[in-house]
């Protein structure tokens, strides 16, 4: 096996467990680097610490997947899949979820790429259906070998690669999407919180829905007794739907997708739910909108997109962020609830809950923090690797 010797100023953060090894961390490399191998990682003095794959046409030459030395085999692709699998079903006790038979949700994020120590796989669970990405090319290389032990362990009807995904170019991979494995249509219903919403793993956004959401979903059903609920970047309608199972008094959801809102609305009749309005409009003119008709909301939900994907375009960003908050502010009453979420990880939690806090000086609001919204059990946070905390939410209610 080839080796990457490492610089000294690059080696704290590698050692802490920091899996990325830039062209600048590489003080030296021998032994004829071979794209999609293994490659050993070694301080300047040759002290081992841990293997990586390696990948020339990437930002990240190498990722690193084990602090031992180790192969990329089967034997240790299982387990990391068992150990990914393992780690959630203890997790997700404490959710609150609904549970399949296996002890874990019928529709759930089963392998986490870095922050489950394989960069690059992404395995998202849909009922008797997998979802798989393999984004980096030393997983790329091996799919098969993942493929089936997939289909060992899981056993599902179907698995679907949506290796559509923006990043494969990064490691110069081209794109690819279709059926890999088994039979059966891409559309599905799986029950994701207390609803049964209609996935369609081949078009739906990331790998068909938005899984790190699920159980915040849930905790909204759960305060929306009895209120007018606005829920602002519905997409498929995961907060707007748990809302009006929970009791809501009135539910109203807004998103630019009209497909993504002709989901939600068969997700209504499919789960006999209370009418909810769904309109489609940019939430920007749309909060406008509502605030000329002077209308009134007891809970607003905030889920916008990532509004940046580089740090340059932040200020741009946070504008966005504070216009939403300060238009749904005034659209809250006393008592009122606003739920928000920033999944961005270039905004870090304090960022953010100072530009919620910049937007209720201005609608001369005063806010209680309720609770803040952690990240999903099925999403785990590695300290070590920042870019693994992304999402962040808050429950803020106002005051006066
Ligand atoms: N709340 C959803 C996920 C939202 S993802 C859930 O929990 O499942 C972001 C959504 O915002 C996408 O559906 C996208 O279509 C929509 N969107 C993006 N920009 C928008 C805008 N300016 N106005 C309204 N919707 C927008």
């Amino acid at each position: 096996m080839s080796n990457a010797f490492l610089r000294e100023r690059s080696l704290g953060r590698i050692m802490s467990g920091h899996p990325w090894v830039y062209a600048s961390d590489i003080l030296r490399t021998d032994g004829g680097v071979e794209d999609g191998a293994e490659v050993t990682v070694r301080s300047a003095q040759g002290v081992l610490v841990g293997t990586g794959f390696a990948n020339s046409k990437s930002k990240i030459p190498v990722r690193i997947f084990s602090r031992k030395a180790e192969e990329l085999d089967k034997v240790f692709f299982r387990r990391r899949i068992l150990a990914a699998r393992d780690w959630r079903r203890s997790a997700v006790v404490s959710s609150g979820l609904p549970l399949a038979a296996d002890g874990l949700p019928e529709g759930c994020r089963l392998f986490w790429s870095e922050a489950d120590f394989l960069p690059g796989l992404i395995v998202d669970r849909y009922g008797d259906a997998l979802v798989i990405q393999t984004l980096t090319l030393g997983l790329d290389q091996r799919r098969e070998i993942l493929l089936d032990l997939l289909q060992e362990i899981f056993q599902p009807s179907l698995m679907v690669e949506r290796n559509d995904a923006p990043s494969r170019q990064f490691e110069g991979l081209p794109p690819r999407k279709g059926i890999v494995r088994g039979e059966g249509s891409p559309v599905r219903e799986v029950r994701l919180g207390w609803i049964k919403l209609e996935v369609d793993l081949l078009e739906g956004h990331k790998t068909a829905s938005y899984l790190d959401q699920v159980e915040n979903h849930v905790r909204i059903g759960e305060l929306a007794k009895g209120l007018r609920v606005l829920d602002c970047f519905s997409y498929q309608g995961g907060f707007a739907l748990h809302a009006a199972k929970g009791g809501a008094a009135r539910v109203e959801a807004v998103d630019l997708s009209e497909t993504a809102l002709a989901t939600a609305r068969r997700n209504g009749e499919r789960n006999a739910l209370p009418d909810v309005e769904w309109k489609t409009a940019n939430v920007f003119d749309d909060l406008n909108a509502r605030l000329r008709a002077k209308e009134n909301f007891d809970l607003v939900v905030l889920d916008p997109p990532s509004f940046t994907r580089t740090r340059e375009r932040l200020p741009e960003a946070l504008r966005g962020y504070k216009e939403i908050h300060l238009k749904a502010l005034r659209l809250l009453g006393p008592g009122g609830l606003l739920a928000t979420f920033c999944c961005s990880h270039h905004v870090s939690a304090e960022t953010f809950r100072a530009v919620a806090l910049d937007a209720a000086f201005d609608a001369h609001r005063t806010l209680r923090l309720v609770r803040a919204f952690p990240q999903a059990a099925d999403h785990p946070i590695i300290p070590a690797i920042p870019e693994t905390e992304y999402l962040k939410g808050f429950l803020f209610q106002v005051v006066e």
